[in-house]
Parts: structure tokens; sequence; C-alpha cells
């Protein structure tokens, strides 16, 4: 489902899919968990539609690769998003680079659910560095540029897991539950001028999760391949319309599931 904000910008005008391009072509755009997954798959599309991407990731092989493949308008900044002073520097390279930054994509995320039974503490901590705390790093680097050129676009990753919890997933769910909050109220602060997304997929074919630890979550949902998933093209194809829409529409929460039974 799309839900789509109307602003009041008269001297903005529609513009068609056909020229989804003409929309994405030259724009900067960061992308934090671009290393894998949906961050991977949707970099790659921008920069087929002529966007320069900005890369961000800690697993150097994979952002290498990728930047090689994808030309010379593509660079890689190595990030841990946990660490602030980490964020500041991606985006100052990013404006250092490409002179401004357009959009950024808070993507980067972990997933290692668990029974709180279980007193996986670390791992609590590990997603909320990550999926909380890296969210905000992202925010505070990147708003005041964005605020200075009174325009600009942050898109966050959520979950499902942010509109639905279930059991193992009180701490994921929690963190995502938490980027709704932060999105939300960036938007009602700063929505006038910047563009602000969160994105809520429902089970997409990653890497995520590989990282669960637990033998109770891996016991109560058995072959987690069996799930209806979707392919990551269905979150490019989200990020595209996203970022397609004239300047005086933004589209504030897309939220997209596989067809089928799923956990939440
Ligand atoms: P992947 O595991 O494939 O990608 C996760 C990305 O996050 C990787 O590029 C990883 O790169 C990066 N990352 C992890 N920790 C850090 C860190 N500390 N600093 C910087 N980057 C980091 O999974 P997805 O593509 O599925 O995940 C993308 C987002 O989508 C996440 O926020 C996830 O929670 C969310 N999501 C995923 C769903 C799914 O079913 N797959 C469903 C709903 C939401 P590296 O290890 O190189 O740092």
């Amino acid at each position: 489902m799309y839900l789509v904000q109307a602003q009041v910008h008269p001297d903005h005008t529609y513009k068609t899919d056909r020229m989804a391009q003409e929309a994405i072509e030259n724009k900067v755009i960061v992308i934090t968990g671009a290393s894998s997954g949906m961050g991977a798959a949707t970099a790659r599309r921008l920069a087929q539609l002529g966007a320069k991407v900005v890369l961000a990731a800690r697993r150097e092989d994979q952002l290498k690769q990728m930047a090689v493949e994808m030309g010379k308008n593509t660079m890689y900044v190595l990030t841990d998003v946990s660490k602030r002073a980490d964020m500041d520097h991606l985006i100052q390279t990013a404006i250092t680079t490409f002179g401004h930054v357009d959009v950024l994509w808070n993507n980067a995320g972990i997933m290692p659910i668990s029974f709180f039974e279980e007193g996986k503490v670390e791992e609590w901590e590990r997603m909320i560095d990550i999926n909380i705390k890296g969210v905000l790093y992202g925010i505070n680097a990147v708003l005041p540029h964005m605020l200075s050129r009174g325009q600009g676009h942050i898109l966050t990753t959520s979950s499902m897991g942010g509109l639905n919890t279930f059991p193992s997933g009180g701490v994921y769910s929690g963190t995502k539950y938490a980027v709704r909050a932060i999105m939300e109220t960036l938007r009602k602060e700063v929505g006038e001028t910047i563009k602000v997304t969160t994105i809520y997929p429902g089970t997409v074919a990653t890497e995520l999760g590989h990282d669960i630890t637990s033998p109770k979550v891996n016991a109560l949902f058995g072959n987690l391949d069996a799930l209806p998933k979707m392919d990551t093209e269905a979150i490019v194809n989200a990020v595209i319309y996203a970022l397609s829409q004239p300047g005086n529409i933004t589209v504030n929460d897309i939220m997209l599931r596989p067809l089928g039974k799923t956990v939440n």
C-alpha cells in the first residue's frame, strides 16, 4: 500500500512514469547497508538510472566490487552506522566529492532475534546501536545540510516488524517501532521542505537473519526458507517510486509484503 501525501508547492508539476529517470538522474544518493540485500540491489538500479551513488557499509570487498561494476559515478565509504563519527564522515565525504547530498537512505540493519528468556543482551544492544542509533546519526549528519539547501529526502527502512510484533521479535520490532516514531516526528518537524519516507517491508530474500544465534528461534520458525518472500526488486521499485515523485509530492510510508502466510 502506498500512502502519498501532497504538499502545496504550486510551482511544481506532475511527471509521468517515463520521466522517473529524469527525476533520479544526477541525484546524489547515499545508501547505508549497501553491501548486500535491498540496499545493494537498489544502488545498482539507481546507478543505471544515472544517479551518483555513495555506498556505505562495513564489508570493503563487496563495496569495492560494486563500485567497480557500477562505474565512475559511484563511490564507497567504509561506514559503521553505529559510530557517529563514521556517519558524519560519510555525509561529509559525499558532499566533498559530489557537491551536495540529495538523498540519504538509512537502510543498514541487523536482525539477530531471540526470546527474552535467552538473555542475549549483547545482541539487543547491537540491534539498538545499528537499527536505532545508526538512523539517528544519519539524520543528524545530513539534516543541517539539507535544511540549508531547503531541500532533500531522507528514507529509512523500518519493517512490518515495526508495525506488528511476534515472539522472539521484541527487540528487533522495538528498534523498528522506534524508527517509525523517529521518522514520523522528523516529518512533522521538517516535512514542509524535506521529504521523509519510511519503508515497511515484509519478508525479503536477503542475508538478513543469517546472524540469528537462538536455537529456540530456529525451532519456532523451522524452515525460514519455506516462508513466502519478496525479491529485492520489490524494494527497488518502491524506492524508485518514492524518489520519482514530483517536487510537491512526498511519499511518507510504503508498506509491502509478499502474498501468502507471513510471520507478522
Ligand atoms: P542484508 O543483511 O542483506 O543487508 C544488511 C545491510 O546492513 C548490509 O549491507 C550490511 O553491511 C549493513 N550493516 C549491518 N550492520 C551495519 C553497520 N553496523 N554499519 C553499516 N552497515 C551495516 O539485509 P536486508 O537487505 O534485508 O536489510 C536491509 C534493511 O531492511 C534492514 O534495516 C532490515 O532490518 C530491513 N528489513 C529487511 C527485511 C527482510 O525480510 N530482509 C524485512 C523488513 C525490513 P555490512 O555487513 O557490510 O556492514
